[in-house]
């Protein structure tokens, strides 16, 4: 989250059409939907329309589309065609996934495609498409927003390509009463904004919105349980919502919100391990197989351990090699780091 302060600064750069400050925030319009470079030649918003980014992929995941005036995922004159024909593509069709067969169709190389996105946004096309896809469907559920399919259809220059990239990431919304139903809610924090996704017993995910594959993990979670997700609040995603903000102001670093754990009895045990590993302190993986028995399941460990729904209560972020390098962490190696570091601070 960019405080207030900055904020304020941004928006007299903003003002200012300041150049300084390319590359350092672009800003999100709540009137348009549209995000922006801070040297946008385009009417400037009221300050109290504009949401501020340190990055593309942040403004993407909040459900803005790039400004077709200032072009702010290109540097200035330099958009490749090759770039411009598959941003207007996915424009065209958010929901999309795309396959090697859908770049051929364009005359586009899909390496090269990739390539490009890479060296211009820092992402790869995928990830970019990925990013604004998601952005689509978290967009009600970060507004709480509980109305689903009327809104849906209104107010969306491609509102089919919005509805689709909901449903298919959360579930048709349910048309009859013996539907399962779970809520789910937008948790901001000083590492980016999160999903928590939940029924009126459990918690069955919280991962940061952003994080590798959660889309997969999320179609995952709803298929198992045939159920819908919806934009919504219960007493489940109060409380968790509480424990997260008293988590990262240091407050408190315990969790006591039921979980729903949705996986084979070697990955619950493997959890169940993780959940042993105390504040502040970090384990292997080798010590997580040698806990649970298996000393020789060390793969299978690392792989369940990456299969964990539930970030930060189940510490998988406390798991690091045997020769005490981070390791991975689907929700970025940097957020880990700054958990671990966190912790051990709190804990003293
Ligand atoms: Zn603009």
């Amino acid at each position: 989250m960019i405080s207030i302060s900055k904020s304020k600064r941004y928006y007299q750069a903003l003002l200012g059409k300041d150049s300084d400050y390319e590359g350092i925030f672009y800003v999100g319009v709540r009137t348009t939907g549209v995000f922006c470079r801070p040297t946008c030649p385009a009417r400037k918003p009221k300050f109290e329309n504009c949401e501020f980014f340190a990055t593309a992929k942040e403004a993407l995941l909040a459900a803005y589309r790039p400004c077709q005036r200032c072009q702010p995922l290109s540097l200035p004159n330099q958009v490749s065609h090759v770039i411009q024909t598959l941003l207007k593509a996915i424009e065209e069709n958010p929901e999309k996934r795309w396959k090697d067969s859908d770049f051929r169709k364009l005359g586009i190389d899909s390496a090269t495609a990739r390539r490009q996105f890479k060296k211009r946004f820092g992402m790869t096309f995928v990830e970019y498409a990925r990013s604004r896809r998601m952005g689509l469907a978290l967009k009600h559920i970060k507004e709480g927003n509980m109305v689903i399919d009327a809104q849906l259809s209104v107010g969306y220059e491609s509102s089919s390509g919005f509805r689709d990239a909901f449903s298919r990431i959360m579930g048709a919304p349910p048309t009859h009463k013996n539907h399962v139903i779970l809520k789910a809610a937008w948790i901001d924090t000083q590492l980016g904004p999160m999903i928590a996704i939940a029924d009126e017993t459990g918690l069955y995910l919280l991962e940061f919105i952003d994080r590798r594959g959660l889309e997969r993990e999320v179609e995952r979670l709803r298929k198992k349980l045939k159920a819908a997700i919806v934009p919504g609040e219960n007493e489940i995603l109060k409380k968790i919502e509480f424990e997260i903000t008293n988590y990262f102001t240091g407050k408190n670093l315990f969790f006591e919100t039921p979980l729903h754990q949705v996986g084979s009895p070697f990955q619950k045990q493997v959890w169940e391990e993780l959940q042993k590993i105390p504040t502040g302190e970090t384990r292997s993986y080798f010590d997580i197989a040698k806990l649970i028995g298996k000393p020789k399941a060390c793969r299978a460990v690392a792989r369940a351990n990456g299969t964990n729904q539930l970030a930060i209560i189940i510490p998988c972020h406390r798991v690091i090699n045997s020769n005490k390098e981070l390791g991975g962490y689907a929700g970025g190696v940097a957020r880990k780091q700054w958990l671990l570091t966190h912790e051990k601070k709190i804990q003293k």
